[in-house]
C-alpha cells in the first residue's frame, strides 16, 4: 500500500467556514498548514446540494476562488481547491459542483442525508459512480463510515476498492471519523488490507482536528502493522 501524503507532506480533506461547514476560514487553515510545515493542502468543501440540504451558505462567491483572486499570502504551502462531492443514489449520480463550478480535485463521499437511493444498493451506487466519473475522481472519502456499514459487507468493500484502483482512484483513511468513533473498524481493516493507494486525511472541521487527528491515524496504521 502506498501512502500518498505522509505525516508531514499535507492534508487533502479540509473544510472551511468560507465555503461550507468548517469552523475556520480558508486563511486560518492555510496559516495553520504553514505551522504544520505542510507542503500542500486541499480545501475540499462540501458540494452545492449538501449546502442546500443543510441550509449552509458560502461566505463568498466561489468565482473569487476559481478565478484565483484568492492567493496564499501567508506561507509557501501550495493550496488546491477541491470539493467533497456526494454520491446521490444507486445509479451513481453525484453532485460535484459548488455554485455550478466543478473544481478539479474531487473526493467522492456518501452521506446518509444526501443519498436518496436504496441504501441496500449503495455498493452499486459506488460502482456506477466509479464507472461514470472515475477519471475525474481523486479519492473515495470515508468508505468505512458507519453511516452505511450495515449495507456493505467485506466482499463489497473489496469490490469497491478494486474498482476504484482500476479507475486510478485512491482510498482514504478519514482520521476525524476514526477519532470520533464514526468508523466501522472491520471495514477499515479490510480496506487497508486490499487498497493500493491511500490518502491519510483529517476531514478537519476545526483547527483541533486539523492539528491532531492525522497523527492518530498514522499511529493506528503503525499499531496494526499497515505501515
Ligand atoms: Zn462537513
Ligand atoms: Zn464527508
Amino acid at each position: 500500500m502506498k501512502i500518498i501524503n505522509d505525516n508531514t507532506y499535507g492534508d487533502y480533506h479540509i473544510h472551511s467556514s468560507t465555503l461550507s461547514d468548517g469552523l475556520n476560514s480558508i486563511d486560518e487553515m492555510v496559516i495553520q498548514a504553514g505551522r504544520l510545515n505542510y507542503k500542500e493542502i486541499a480545501i475540499t468543501d462540501h458540494n452545492q446540494e449538501y449546502l442546500n440540504t443543510y441550509n449552509f451558505k458560502a461566505n463568498t462567491h466561489y468565482s473569487i476562488i476559481s478565478s484565483r483572486r484568492w492567493k496564499n499570502i501567508h506561507n509557501d504551502v501550495q493550496v488546491i481547491f477541491g470539493v467533497e462531492a456526494d454520491l446521490l443514489n444507486e445509479n451513481g449520480d453525484i453532485c460535484d459542483h459548488i455554485q455550478n463550478i466543478t473544481p478539479e480535485f474531487i473526493i467522492l463521499s456518501a452521506h446518509q442525508k444526501m443519498y436518496s437511493g436504496d441504501r441496500r444498493s449503495i455498493k452499486n451506487g459506488y460502482l456506477n459512480a466509479i464507472n461514470r466519473y472515475g477519471s475525474k475522481i481523486k479519492i473515495l472519502g470515508h468508505l468505512c463510515s458507519q453511516q452505511f456499514s450495515d449495507y456493505l459487507n467485506e466482499k463489497d468493500i473489496i469490490e469497491i476498492v478494486s474498482a476504484a484502483g482500476r479507475a486510478g482512484i485512491s482510498l482514504e483513511l478519514n482520521c476525524a471519523n476514526l477519532v470520533n468513533d464514526k468508523t466501522c473498524m472491520a471495514h477499515l481493516k479490510t480496506l487497508l488490507s486490499c487498497c493500493k493507494s491511500l490518502y491519510v486525511n483529517s476531514d478537519a472541521h476545526t483547527l483541533y482536528e486539523f492539528i491532531n487527528v492525522r497523527d492518530k491515524g498514522f499511529n493506528y496504521l503503525k499499531l496494526n502493522n499497515f505501515i
